[in-house]
């Protein structure tokens, strides 16, 4: 320790926080989440939406667009320039998301810094004219400062405007236009459960051909946290594997229904926020005060399921972090349906035979969504965690295997909603550590 420096100690502070990512507090090394923070809405910090100039070089940058985030801009000397980036609020974990664009009156390549602010640089940046195809910048073509937390790109920017981004964009304009897309199927039905903070709308699928309201269900959630693109990207094609006309999706449609959450947190998404609401919390450590809208619909809405006694078979709740993981839970906590994680895990194993499963179970203590799907429904779920990096076509290989292999294993069950045991609800947390 005596030869570390302070900076290297933060840079591995830092580290450690991001390997805990996703990860809720209660197994890690170092837990992210402020002592004593509460769920209750706090006030966001300001983020302008604005377009700044430099009249000497003719550069300029804008954040005048949706899911964008820039906090400031300026020429620092010569062709080094700087953008600022800061959070929605803070304390935060760091998920540094930032999205501008740049133009310059005439072509010239510049240097440019991306600074944080409560943060550090995390997400390799993607390029795009269109904000529609990105390309990720080569780990040679930007130098990621680590003991700074910064991140230098070398760009050429021209008078047609380039955008710089953490992350593709998936904005709650293409959730919606997505799930506008399912319900033209005839057994897929859309509904409005309710409101974020700002007033948009918190949008539900329902896949069903079962003509049976309460049949057994799985439960997909997504887009807690909005900077988790890789996770929306899995959960579409999840989805879509389960809405396909494959004879195992028809097959699952015919017994059981899927119940899809896909936005819970648009206003994050379409403010560009790394983390949290428009009331400035962490919706997935809400899941047990239940202090923000978006947390309260979806739960309110599940919780109708299970007064009615619909028997669910699993949740998964799709998330970010920097690698491949699913967060499950620990293998002595009784479930409804003993094994089947295991058995899951070990279906999309048999169908990627090359691709390394990493599984790290822990308690259901922590106010995320898995375990109030657990005290709420007795079920085995998951935090599918998608890594930042991952190749996009190995995202949609592994989702899709992850679909197949849960339809697989729900199919060999023998009439799971005669299972159901309404004992199992309503009990302490507390009491199932
Ligand atoms: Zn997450």
């Amino acid at each position: 320790m005596k030869n570390l420096s302070l900076s290297k100690l933060l840079s591995f502070i830092g580290l450690l926080l991001l390997v805990q990512a996703c990860k809720s507090s209660e197994s890690g090394i170092i837990a992210y989440d402020p002592p004593g923070r509460t769920t209750e809405t706090k006030p966001l910090d300001p983020h302008h939406l604005r377009t700044i100039g430099i009249a000497e070089t003719g550069v300029w940058a804008s954040n005048e667009f949706v899911a964008s985030r820039m906090n400031d801009f300026y020429r620092v000397e010569d062709n080094l320039y700087r953008v600022t980036i800061a959070p929605e609020n803070a304390p935060i974990n760091w998920s540094s998301w930032y999205s501008f664009k740049l133009w310059s009156d005439t072509p010239q390549t510049i240097r440019l810094e991306l600074a944080y602010e409560n943060g550090y640089h995390r997400y390799i940046p993607k390029l795009s004219t269109d904000r529609i195809h990105w390309t990720a910048l080569d780990t040679t073509e930007f130098v990621h400062d680590r003991e700074a937390g910064t991140a230098l790109l070398t760009l050429d920017v021209t008078p047609e405007p380039i955008y710089v981004s953490a992350q593709e964009h998936i904005t709650s304009e293409d959730v919606y236009a997505w799930a506008d897309s399912l319900t033209t199927l005839p057994f897929v039905e859309q509904s409005v459960i309710g409101q974020s903070h700002r007033g948009r709308d918190l949008v539900k699928l329902v896949v069903n051909a079962t003509g049976n309201p309460d049949a057994p269900v799985i439960v997909v959630m997504g887009r807690q946290h909005p900077p988790e693109i890789p996770g929306a990207m899995a959960m579409e094609t999840f989805v879509n594997t389960f809405t396909s006309d494959e004879p195992e999706a028809m097959a699952f449609r015919s017994r059981y229904q899927m119940i899809v959450y896909p936005l819970i947190n648009p206003d994050g998404v379409d403010g560009g926020h790394w983390r949290h609401n428009f009331g400035g919390v962490d919706l997935n450590r809400d899941w047990k005060a239940f202090n923000q809208p978006e947390t309260r619909a979806v739960a309110d809405d599940l919780i109708g399921y299970q007064e009615r006694g619909v028997f669910m078979l699993y949740s998964l709740d799709f998330h970010s972090t920097i690698y491949d993981v699913y967060y499950t839970s620990n293998k002595d906590i009784p479930t409804n349906l003993p094994g089947l994680t295991d058995r899951w895990l070990a279906g999309i194993n048999a169908i990627l035979p090359d691709y390394e499963i990493r599984e790290e179970p822990s308690g259901v203590v922590s106010p995320v969504s898995k375990n109030f799907m657990y005290h709420t429904f007795f079920n085995n779920g998951v935090t599918y965690e998608v890594g930042d990096a991952t190749p996009r076509p190995l995202i949609r290989d592994v989702a899709r295997a992850a679909a197949i292999s849960m339809i697989r294993e729900v199919m060999k069950l023998d009439a799971p909603e005669l299972m159901s045991n309404p004992d199992w609800y309503n009990a302490d947390w507390s009491s199932r550590q």
